[in-house]
């Protein structure tokens, strides 16, 4: 008998396909896309079997609705890509499939390229540009693009051209928008346009040529310092693959996507590059990644998502920045975009080339057990050069707005000098609680284990973690006194304090709250770089990818709590941080200087950063890691659980540590650790708890969750508390 029963993966939590039977009039295929009836709804699932017999009988199976695809959605190393990841990070296989789908044909859209907006030049466009625009030069900017061929909405916007100014345009009648279908693009016969392309340095050369003589797989570590020409060597490696008609993937950090990068890429290659990211529509996005599947697009640079886009030819995958901590998702699918960059180079057979200046230590360790080749960049090219470092001791010194007098002593010498200067708030460690001056008691969330962080602008305390605010309180719920005063460091109290000491110079803050707004981190690093602003706030998201040669001095207000933190990967991540600040300010003619604000000047990894360098301080925290057995030494797996009942939450982790230690392939080379709460013991009115599993090999690791997870899903408290496993988690909260 003909085999009439599909398999299909769909996007419910539950780890197992569902039967349906295909009605002889459909011929969905293995890897395409069919709607079925789930409940009363209908949804979009993957056939991943189609076979001859069910568990259940025929009679209660379901016929497919429609088929939606002629061939697989997915060329075949992707979809086992897919696929691996479904079972690497224990995370069902319908699901994973569909968050790899562009939204719209999770909605069953058929896959072809949606409609595309562009703008177009009118004739009271041209006959404006004659008579000339005066002031109005981002007017001007935009007509003299669309001067010479109209452009898609995107590449406006890539310009750093507003969607208001457009709009405003528009309403003038200069330009107007088309909906027109994208073409079929051809590849120039010149891929490479030489013009200001520096000659190759040794050291460039050498990792250059060792990657591009190799051929298939290979994963390559470019350690390089910030400034040493990484981008120089993609570039450089991307070339070939161009030229061979093959397909390149970029992968950047969530932030280091500006039209800066972008344009780097742009005006080197002359194939169409798309560009993904968190801010495009839908069509869009459906847009790129079916220019990419089609052969259209010759280099995606984009985030971690874009790593599952699929290709027609992919030639190279690089990872800059490689030990970003937004590499990791921290929920759904919980993968590590590097790592899986490593295994979609094997599975489709050509190189990986992971970069930075602050390699993560598990590269470096990857690196030196042979696994990756190692690299190293260790000449600054063009016009940077390094930075100074200085520590400052602050135990007992007076704090203003957290800056010690010896710090505000030195801004000011730098910025009468003419020069920038940058502040590094950690943002973990500077939310301001609110204090009762004369009890010491501090405002506290109701719902959850922490305290209200007290928001001055808008006289109002709110929760971080649950979201909730109040106005603020007038009277300490110890004492009564009303004496409250706010503790610890916030961006507010910082502004506050920056104009009370430099009154005369412009200060601007870039947090994921000030630059939400889409195009607003482009407007903001722009008027940092024209100099509108002398003084720029900053979190760690200041720290990639963007290069201010007017910056002469950085201060690192408040880096104690990554000293003395319980996560492990703390000091890791203060390191780069440390090291990736100073490769970002200053030039040859300006070193930049940075200044480190401590009461713990002796932490040995301050030393070693200070008077060694990163390579020095990796060598120490890895012997560390090797010591304690933890990562890149053993392999983690951290369950997180929560309820509104903490009995029930605490008993569950307790059962799902006894099933694993029961469990037959659990030796003594394996660990688990708690049940323990978290770190933030209540969320939103929930307890919450955590328990680690620690395992030698990875291949362990797997073997022992996939055949314990049946087991831990059967137990009675398994339906009465959220949990979910983080397999090689990076955050431990
Ligand atoms: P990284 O990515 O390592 O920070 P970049 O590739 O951005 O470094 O290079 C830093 C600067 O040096 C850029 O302006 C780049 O154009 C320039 N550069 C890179 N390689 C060379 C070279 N071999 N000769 C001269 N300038 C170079
Ligand atoms: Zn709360
Ligand atoms: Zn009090």
């Amino acid at each position: 008998m003909q085999p009439n029963i599909a398999q299909v993966a769909l996007p419910v939590p539950l780890d197992k396909c569902f039967d349906y039977l295909i009605p002889n009039y459909l011929f969905p295929v293995i890897g395409g896309r069919v709607s079925v009836p789930f409940g009363r709804q209908t949804l979009v699932g993957i056939v991943i079997n189609i076979v001859d017999h069910s568990d259940f009988p025929r009679e209660q199976l379901k016929p497919i609705k429609a088929s939606l695809d002629t061939h697989p959605i997915w060329p075949a190393p992707l979809y086992q890509l897919l696929q691996w990841c479904s079972q690497f990070y224990q995370y069902p296989l319908g699901e994973t499939l569909a968050m790899a789908l562009p939204a719209l044909l999770k909605k069953g859209k058929t896959a072809d390229f949606t409609s595309l907006k562009t703008w177009h030049l009118t004739e009271a466009g041209k006959n404006k540009l004659i008579q000339g625009f005066g002031r109005a030069h981002q007017q001007e900017k935009v007509v003299r693009l669309l001067e010479s061929s109209s452009l898609p909405h995107q590449a406006m916007i890539d310009e750093g051209i507003s969607s208001a100014t457009l709009k405003a345009l528009q309403q003038k009648g200069w330009i107007e928008m088309k909906h027109t279908q994208p073409a079929k693009t051809v590849w120039p016969n010149l891929i490479e346009n030489e013009q200001h392309k520096p000659q190759l340095n040794a050291e460039q050369a050498i990792a250059v040529a060792t990657i591009n003589q190799a051929s298939g797989f290979g994963c390559y570590l470019i350690d390089g310092v910030t400034g040493s020409g990484k981008t120089e060597v993609y570039l450089n490696l991307i070339k070939p693959v161009l030229a061979a008609g093959k397909q390149a993937l970029v992968l950047v950090p969530e932030i280091g996507l500006t039209p800066q990068t972008i344009n780097r890429f742009k005006r080197r290659f002359h194939v169409p590059i798309e560009v993904m990211h968190s801010g495009l529509n839908d069509s869009e996005r459906l847009n790129a990644w079916l220019a990419a599947r089609e052969r259209q697009a010759g280099i995606i640079i984009g985030t971690r998502s874009s790593l599952f886009t699929p290709f027609a030819d992919l030639g190279i995958i690089i990872v800059d920045e490689e030990h970003d901590a937004s590499y990791k998702q921290q929920d759904s699918l919980r993968y590590h975009a590097r790592d899986v960059a490593v295994m979609r180079g094997h599975k489709e057979n050509i190189p990986v080339v992971l970069g930075s200046a602050t390699p993560a230590l598990e590269s470096l360790h990857n690196a030196q057990s042979g696994k990756y080749h190692y690299l190293s960049l260790t000449q600054r090219a063009g016009n940077a050069s390094a930075a100074k470092h200085h520590v400052l001791d602050i135990k007992g010194l007076y704090l203003e707005g957290g800056l010690s007098a010896p710090l505000i002593a030195q801004m000011r010498r730098h910025l009468n000098a003419g020069n920038q200067v940058m502040l590094f708030l950690n943002r973990r460690g500077f939310s301001p609680a609110l204090m009762c001056h004369e009890c010491g008691w501090i405002a506290e969330c109701k719902r959850c284990d922490a305290y209200y962080t007290y928001h001055q602008g808008n006289q109002e305390i709110r929760c971080h973690h649950c979201g909730s605010q109040r106005p603020v309180i007038q009277q300490c719920q110890g004492c009564g006194s009303t004496q409250l005063v706010s503790v610890g460091v916030g961006t507010e109290q910082l502004e506050k304090q920056l104009e009370i000491l430099f009154p005369e110079f412009k200060t601007i803050r870039i947090d994921r709250d000030s630059t939400r707004r889409k195009g607003s981190l482009e407007s903001a690093l722009e008027s940092i770089r024209s100099g509108e602003y002398q003084i720029l706030i900053g979190t760690q998201m200041l720290a990639k990818g963007h290069h201010f040669p007017n910056v002469t001095l950085v201060g690192l207000l408040d880096v104690d709590g990554s000293l003395y933190s319980s996560d492990f990967r703390a000091s890791e991540r203060l390191a780069q941080l440390f090291i990736q600040v100073a490769g970002r300010a200053g030039r040859a003619s300006k070193p930049g200087e940075v200044l480190l604000q401590t009461h713990h000047p002796e932490h040995a990894l301050l030393q070693s950063l200070l008077h060694k360098n990163y390579q020095h301080f990796a060598q120490t925290a890895l012997a560390e890691r090797k010591m304690a057995q933890l990562p890149p030494y053993s392999f983690l797996t951290l369950f997180r659980a929560e309820a509104n009942h903490n009995d029930n939450v605490e008993a569950f982790l307790r059962q799902v540590r006894y099933t694993l230690e029961a469990h037959p392939l659990f030796d003594e080379q394996c660990l688990v650790l708690g049940p323990m709460p978290a770190p933030l013991a209540k969320r939103a009115g929930k307890f919450r708890w955590q328990l680690m599993l620690q395992v030698s090999t990875r291949s362990q690791m797997q073997r022992l969750l996939l055949s314990s997870k049946t087991a831990i899903q059967l137990l009675p408290l398994a339906k009465k508390v959220r949990w979910n496993l983080d397999v090689e988690p990076q955050d431990l909260s």
